[in-house]
């Protein structure tokens, strides 16, 4: 008897208590018109609304709906591991719980991965619904994430994305606190492709990433991807020491073939100013890395289940 394939999504769920039951009707209808089994695997990221009755129930009503619990809010990145972590699929999809990533969409990335490719993203080709500010803000972190980044991390691609059980194995023993995992897939290698959609808006309820939360993911992914910030620093501090020196040269010769005492109150002002604040901006920079490098030694268990149904 041949294996059947087995497919797992992932949804880190917080607070979706509108979403659930329609974004679980969807996978079925979806899972129906796939050959092979399913399982889906909810992360309840410590929800305060009724997310986790309603999800007991769906594994009540259907075994292969497995669920784990939180036993507080660990943040999105670290949701979507603990379901990688768990799953047991050939293929492992990660969704979010919003159905801004359609269902629909999961047997496109089945097409590719089928074709061979170990990870098959989704690249969001428009976003609705989402502001302005936000847009431009995602579009230009992009942009300085591809100019930084040691690994060519795709564009617009969020965390929606299919990868084989080979990334999702691989992906489990790289155990970074500060993790972003669509760098992650793409430090990895291996065959990789993207496939387009349109991002639709949230459907019910409101965004669960906070600015500051997203300011974090941000960071998180410059910064585990890149040591270009704390170069930026010293090339700074060379070009600052450059002109100054110039500068210093310029004022020795005015002082001796003009004999006239500079009055430069303001500037002198302004240059130290200046200087203050680019030495307190490096500081800064040296410090999210340093905090980073305290939060991995830490090292403290990524996630703490308080319960699951498998
Ligand atoms: N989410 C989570 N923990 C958090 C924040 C968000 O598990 O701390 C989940 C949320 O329930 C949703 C997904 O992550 O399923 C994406 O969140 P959201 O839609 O708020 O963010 P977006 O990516 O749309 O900005
Ligand atoms: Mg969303």
């Amino acid at each position: 008897m041949n294996k059947e394939i087995l497919y797992s999504v992932v949804i880190p769920i917080y607070n979706e208590e509108d979403n659930i039951p329609i974004l679980y009707e969807k996978l079925v209808q979806v899972f129906e018109k796939i050959e092979g089994n399913y399982e889906i695997v909810f992360v309840d990221d410590g929800s305060s609304d009724s997310s986790w009755s309603l999800l007991k129930e769906l594994h009540r009503k259907n075994s292969s709906v497995k669920i784990l619990k939180f036993s507080r809010n660990f943040g999105h990145q670290t949701a979507i591991s603990a379901g990688i972590d768990f799953a047991h699929g050939d293929a492992v999809i990660t969704m979010d719980g919003d159905l801004q990533d359609p269902p629909e969409l999961i047997p496109s990335l089945i097409e590719k991965w089928k074709e061979g490719y170990q990870v098959v993203y989704a690249v969001r080709k428009a976003r609705k619904g989402e502001s302005f500010f936000k847009k431009g803000v995602a579009w230009f972190f992009y942009r300085i994430l591809k100019l930084l980044s040691e690994v060519e991390i795709p564009m617009d691609a969020g965390d929606y994305r299919l990868m084989d059980k080979n990334i999702a194995e691989r992906l489990k023993n790289l155990k970074e606190q500060y993790r972003f995992i669509r760098g992650l897939t793409s430090w990895l290698g291996f065959k990789q492709t993207g496939v387009e959609f349109i991002r639709e808006p949230r459907y019910k309820g409101e965004v669960k990433y906070s600015f500051w939360k997203l300011i974090k993911l941000a960071l998180d992914g410059i910064i585990s991807f890149s040591i270009k910030p704390l170069q930026v620093a010293s090339f700074v501090g060379f070009i600052v020491s450059i002109f100054s020196f110039l500068y210093a040269v310029w004022a020795i010769i005015y002082r001796f073939a003009l004999k006239e005492i500079v009055p430069g109150w303001a500037s002198a002002i302004a240059i130290i100013l200046f200087l203050g604040g680019i030495q307190l901006i490096t500081l800064g920079i040296i410090g999210e890395y340093i905090g980073r490098i305290y939060g991995e030694v830490k090292d403290r268990p990524l996630y703490i289940i308080e319960e699951k149904y498998e």
